[in-house]
């Protein structure tokens, strides 16, 4: 009589847990949306950065690398920003110290990689014969975009 009790409770217990709806989803093939908070991949936007350092200065683990130039305007120009993103820890100070909006986290999730090198990024260059040599527009997807995307608006 024991068992028959509890037969059915085990019984009913599993039927509970098959008409539940599930709560994990089969990513790649679906994809979960994520708080607008959420620290993901970076973007950068060139055109709003002002080299001002804020965000490598705010950064414990020195991924990031700016590099200005003043102009005769005594304006600091960007010529280079660099991230090492094997050291990130996706704290988002970073992103918090920047008031210009160049530098943002986004819901980019796909940042395991078998290769460090792709890790180390160059998202901007200023090329002495031209504006501005741009990181490839979105590397998602790609070795290099697994560890974040480069984004650039121009
Ligand atoms: S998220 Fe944190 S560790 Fe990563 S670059 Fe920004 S400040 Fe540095
Ligand atoms: S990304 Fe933002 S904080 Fe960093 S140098 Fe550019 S403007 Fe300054």
């Amino acid at each position: 009589m024991a068992h028959g009790i509890g037969a059915l409770r085990g019984l009913r217990v599993t039927m509970g847990v098959f008409l539940t709806k599930p709560i994990t989803v089969e990513y790649p093939f679906r994809k979960v949306k994520f708080s607008p908070v959420y620290r993901g991949g970076f973007c950068f936007y060139p055109n709003n950065c002002n080299a001002c350092k804020s965000c490598q200065n705010a950064c414990p683990n020195s991924v990031i690398t700016v590099t200005g130039v003043r102009g005769e305007d005594k304006k600091m120009r960007l010529v280079k920003y660099e991230m090492d993103l094997q050291y990130c820890l996706y704290c988002g100070l970073c992103r918090e110290a920047c008031n210009k909006d160049a530098l943002i986290m986004t819901d980019h999730i796909d940042l395991a990689t078998y290769d460090r090198g792709v890790l180390k990024m160059e998202l901007y260059e200023k090329q002495p014969d031209g504006p501005v040599r741009p990181a490839a527009a979105k590397t998602a997807g790609s070795a290099a975009g697994a560890a974040g995307q480069r984004e650039v608006s121009q």
